[in-house]
């Protein structure tokens, strides 16, 4: 059994990170399991270096500890060989139709607006997916795919039809989630997946992106989310509840129920 931690490190950890990674963890240790951890640290633009560090440092502080590290910016060749792959399999077409050519229209299960898979046949620029200057989708086979997570949770769907064709490798050139985390679980090796409920929708999605590429599929647990007092989501990006506040009162043992 392989688990796998897989934190994007675009701000500073908080509190719903931590919860996560302590649930990835235990669920892999309690089985003998192997616990992995990847930095997601694809977005240059939202990243720093820093916040890699602490991340690493607050998980220490935590108590967790990691089989191996792996940085998705260094992933970077098998992330072109996916998309290789699905250009082999005349699955990859651009398309530049922005969130707001679809508002207004059909609710995706994520609680966005479903892409209508309109641009499906554009042809790709001459020099292939590599000389594109749009975003590029992956035409998703029309399967209906039929799951109930290990924790009860029923994400069944039509991906194709109730979310759309997702978008794979975006305007400035950066692999897109969805391809990213099944190429890395996948080279992984990753067996068990334990994240929060906020990716859950896409579960269906990154199934037929496992199918397409001849990989394997994970069972999947989606954790409940820490959230504001409001019930939106914790915002690390408006910065709510730094873990600093957290590692002022608490300490680390007490805070994982083990003291
Ligand atoms: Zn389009």
């Amino acid at each position: 059994m392989i688990g796998r931690f897989a934190p994007s490190t675009t701000g500073e950890p908080h509190p719903g990170t931590l919860l996560s990674a302590l649930l990835v963890w235990l669920d892999a240790r309690s089985r003998g399991g192997r616990a992995l951890l990847r930095l997601e640290d694809l977005d240059r633009t939202r990243v720093r270096d820093a916040w890699s560090a602490g991340m690493i440092d607050a998980l220490g502080w935590l108590g967790l500890d990691w089989d191996a590290t792996v940085i998705q910016t260094e992933r970077a060749a098998a992330h072109d060989a996916a998309l290789d792959a699905l250009a082999a399999a005349g699955r990859l077409y651009p398309c530049a139709c922005s969130r707001a050519d679809r508002s207004g229209g059909r609710r995706a299960p994520d609680g966005g607006w479903a892409y209508d898979n309109t641009c499906r046949g554009r042809a790709m620029p001459a020099g292939g997916w590599r000389a594109s200057t749009e975003p590029l989708r992956a035409q998703l086979p029309d399967d209906a795919i039929a799951l109930v997570d290990d924790g009860g949770m029923d994400l069944s769907q039509t991906p194709a039809r109730d979310m759309g064709d997702p978008i794979v490798r975006r305007r400035d050139g950066v692999i897109a989630y969805h391809l990213a985390v099944v190429v890395d679980d996948d080279a992984a090796g990753v067996t068990d997946v334990v994240r929060g409920r906020d990716i859950a929708p896409s579960t269906a999605t990154q199934i037929l992106l496992q199918r397409m590429l001849g990989y394997a599929t994970p069972r999947y647990r989606h954790h409940l989310l820490l959230v504001e007092g409001s019930g939106d989501k914790l915002a690390k990006l408006h910065g709510s509840l730094p873990l600093s506040c957290v590692r002022a009162r608490y300490d680390a043992p007490a805070l994982c129920g083990a003291s």
